[in-house]
């Protein structure tokens, strides 16, 4: 057996002190219909076959037992009236009833069976009770004191005129208990909710966290492996120069070996604002791949605009006028640029357009750094 927690539960036909008769052995057997009915109709809910044809089958053995007991009850004391053939009728309807139920909704959706059962049950438990039994225990309370069988009878019935009342609070009370259980999941529901919006956020801050470069903020060299192709894609779609940048700071040991590791780090943070801040339009990404080293996607209308793009970023760097006097190239901070650019052509390969631009970065650095070098035709 499937072991379920009370939130999987849901009493969906409560029990209600108005069905008590008044006769133990009777209420106890009506309240365990209950349970069964509210057992078949949460195995109906998950789903699981062999469940609900158990369920199915204890509630039937069930009610076969109840009515057998009952039967013998009410004959002990009515004997042969036809108070108890009508009863007996009554209960030998029962389960037909509800294989037919089975029988017709055999092809329905899930749902629909479980409303037709339990919409069926519930009246046929409550008229059964209400109605039936309570009038013979009332008839069985009038004999028991005294009365005659026909007076017990006609007192019981007179009785049960008064059942109007009776029904009218059973419902009101069993709306009560449904109201307030609707209330509840409704709660549940609110909370569900707003657990799922903040798994959301966690997850989106996690994916964010995922493409982050921790000390500079910019993007990282997974999430430049991501946009690669599908950007170089988009640039030959629009028939506009892809630019590769490649970014290596020049002599960045010497300024970590002269200001201290924590400087290096301030530096890179500094580049990497600069960077990013020159990298606002939509068609343009920067990233640190790792050490001093960063790269830049852009798209341009031309390869002149990737370059002198390039160009602007290796004169503001140097305008950030970051110490570092033990450089060959100036008394400041500067990088050099290698920079591919040009119109994609179709099966341009990755790892091609880096090593092109990984080609012209080792240019400038040769050629004395603090600057950029171009290859504006793709290979
Ligand atoms: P070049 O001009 O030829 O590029 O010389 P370079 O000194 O910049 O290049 P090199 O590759 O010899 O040295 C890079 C240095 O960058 C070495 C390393 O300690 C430092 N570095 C790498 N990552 C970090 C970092 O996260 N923080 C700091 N402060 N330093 C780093
Ligand atoms: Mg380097
Ligand atoms: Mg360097």
């Amino acid at each position: 057996m499937h072991n379920k927690s009370e939130l999987d539960y849901f009493e969906v036909f409560p029990w209600n002190p108005g069905f008590e008769v008044g006769i133990p052995a009777i209420d106890e057997q009506h309240k365990q219909l209950v349970v069964l009915i509210n057992r078949l109709v949460n195995t109906l809910i998950h789903k699981e076959p062999l469940e609900v044809s158990e369920a199915f089958s204890d509630l039937a053995n069930y009610a076969d037992f109840h009515f057998t007991a009952e039967e013998a009850i009410w004959k002990e004391t009515f004997q042969d009236d036809d108070w108890v053939a009508s009863h007996q009728q009554n209960h030998a309807s029962f389960l037909p009833a509800i294989r037919a139920i089975q029988e017709k909704d055999a092809d329905k959706p899930l749902h629909e069976i479980v409303e037709n059962i339990l919409r069926f049950l519930t009246r046929w438990l409550a008229f059964h009770i209400i109605d039936d039994d309570k009038r013979m225990a009332l008839a069985v309370r009038a004999l028991t004191s005294g009365d005659s069988l026909t007076q017990a009878k006609q007192r019981a019935d007179q009785q049960m005129d008064g059942s109007a009342n009776l029904l009218i609070d059973i419902v009101l009370n069993m709306y009560d208990g449904l109201a307030s259980r609707t209330l509840n999941l409704m709660r549940e529901r609110q909370a569900r909710m707003a657990a799922e919006a903040e798994l959301k956020q966690a997850n989106q801050k996690l994916e964010q966290l995922s493409i982050t470069d921790q000390l500079t903020g910019l993007f990282n060299r997974r999430h430049l492996e991501t946009i690669f192709d599908s950007e170089q894609q988009r640039a030959r779609q629009a028939q506009k120069s892809f630019n590769f940048l490649l970014l290596d700071i020049d002599y960045f040991k010497r300024l970590n070996d002269r200001y201290g590791h924590a400087s290096g780090d301030f530096a890179l943070r500094q580049v990497g604002q600069q960077l990013l801040a020159l990298c606002q339009g939509s068609d343009q990404w920067a990233f640190r791949l790792g050490g001093e080293e960063f790269a830049i996607i852009s798209i341009t209308d031309s390869p002149e605009d990737g370059r002198s793009f390039a160009q602007s970023i290796c004169e503001s760097i140097a305008l950030l006028a970051i110490e570092n006097q033990d450089s060959d190239a100036a008394d400041t901070l500067t990088l050099s640029i290698g920079v591919v650019g040009g119109v994609p052509s179709e099966g341009d390969n990755r790892d091609h357009l880096m090593r092109q631009a990984d080609i012209c970065l080792y240019h400038a650095k040769d050629q004395g750094r603090n600057r950029v070098i171009c290859q504006t035709e793709p290979a």
